[in-house]
């Protein structure tokens, strides 16, 4: 079981290409500013079986997405069960791409679950989210990125810091699901770079 706060299953704003991106529920870091404190609390969102899960990225793989993009919440603080989405994220040929309040050099001294969950792991963008440092927009500073404190770290050689995706205008975008309304992605506060995308319901 996973605890699980939105999973929107094709998009363009998490992360390079298409990717099925999944925000768990629970982070105890909570920066001030976080842009999700309605993920802070564990026991929110909804307890969601991993084979329902597999099953979702089993057919976003079959929809054409590149890869899944896990953030949140704190995907650390339920690393064993992150872990098996990764894995079979992989599996089945999908990149893992991953963002964590945490430090890299601080998982890696953890020595629990969190070494499952960074062996999975393409590309971790690493540290708390600090407002007083934000990022400025590309192509000045980093796609995808909250602070200039935090760290895209190319784990494997699934993706490269010269890919011109990760150096294109951040985006958001707005999906119809289930009858609720999902915005995800980079606000940037231009109109042009908003791209309304209607998800149909499952
Ligand atoms: S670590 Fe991420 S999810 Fe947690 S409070 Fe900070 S920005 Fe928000």
């Amino acid at each position: 079981m996973l605890r699980v706060a939105t999973i929107v299953d094709d998009t363009e704003a998490e992360g390079p290409g298409r990717r099925w991106a999944l925000w768990v529920q629970g982070c105890s870091i909570r920066c001030p500013g976080c842009c999700n404190p309605e993920m802070f609390v564990a026991d929110r969102g909804t307890a969601t079986e991993l084979a329902e899960l597999r099953a979702s990225m089993e057919r976003a793989k079959a929809a054409g997405v590149e890869g899944v993009s896990i953030l949140g919440g704190e995907p650390f603080e339920q690393a064993a069960g992150v872990a098996e989405v990764a894995r079979h994220a992989r599996r089945i040929g999908l990149t893992v791409m991953v963002y964590s309040g945490y430090l890299l050099e601080a998982l890696r001294a953890r020595g629990d679950d969190a070494a499952a969950l960074l062996a999975e792991i393409d590309l971790l963008v690493d540290g708390p989210y600090d407002r007083a440092r934000p990022e400025p927009p590309p192509p000045i500073g980093r796609r995808w990125i909250g602070s200039t404190n935090q760290t895209m770290h190319y784990l494997t050689s699934a993706y490269r810091a010269d890919d011109p995706r990760m150096h294109a205008a951040n985006t958001v975008e707005i999906h119809w699901r289930d009858g609720k309304l999902i915005v995800n992605g980079w606000p940037v506060g231009a109109a042009d770079l908003v791209r309304k995308k209607k998800t149909a319901s499952p």
